[in-house]
């Protein structure tokens, strides 16, 4: 287990993260392309628990019915994704943790949704919508 820190641009969200990194990833599908900007989300994939130390910000996002996406209201920063399903599973962006120096990227995945412009790099396996709902730690929507 480690713990996690960050914040969100402007502060008005920060959390604490205690979990196992199950893997960490850069997903290329078309509603994190929507939200981040027109690039990959860039996550930590975790099970564990996570704990918002300051919600002023904080809004939730139900992006589907299996799970919701936390923003910050004030400075627009992509914080969260969360399963409904098994809350203890959520991502956490990289651009929003305090230290990233011991994570190192795993896997590309969606890579078959990723829009015309964007180029995945070889230095992570790339694994398809198909591969990514053939395992069960991916339900990512
Ligand atoms: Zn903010
Ligand atoms: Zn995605």
């Amino acid at each position: 287990m480690t713990d996690y820190t960050g914040q969100c641009l402007c502060g008005d969200v920060t959390f604490t993260a205690k979990g196992e990194a199950k893997r960490v990833s850069a997903c290329y599908c078309g509603m994190c392309r929507t939200q981040n900007g027109g690039g990959a989300f860039h996550g930590a994939e975790l099970r564990g628990e996570l704990t918002i130390t300051n919600t002023t910000g904080l809004k939730w996002y139900a992006s589907s019915d299996k799970a919701r996406r936390g923003f910050c209201a004030n400075c627009g920063s992509s914080l969260f994704w969360q399963s409904n399903i098994n809350p203890t599973y959520f991502d956490i962006s990289l651009g929003v943790l305090d230290d990233v120096s011991n994570l190192k990227l795993e896997a590309h995945i969606f890579v078959d949704d990723c829009a015309p412009y964007q180029t995945v790099p070889n230095n992570a396996p790339h694994l398809t919508h198909a591969d990514v709902l053939a395992n069960p730690l991916q339900d990512q929507s």
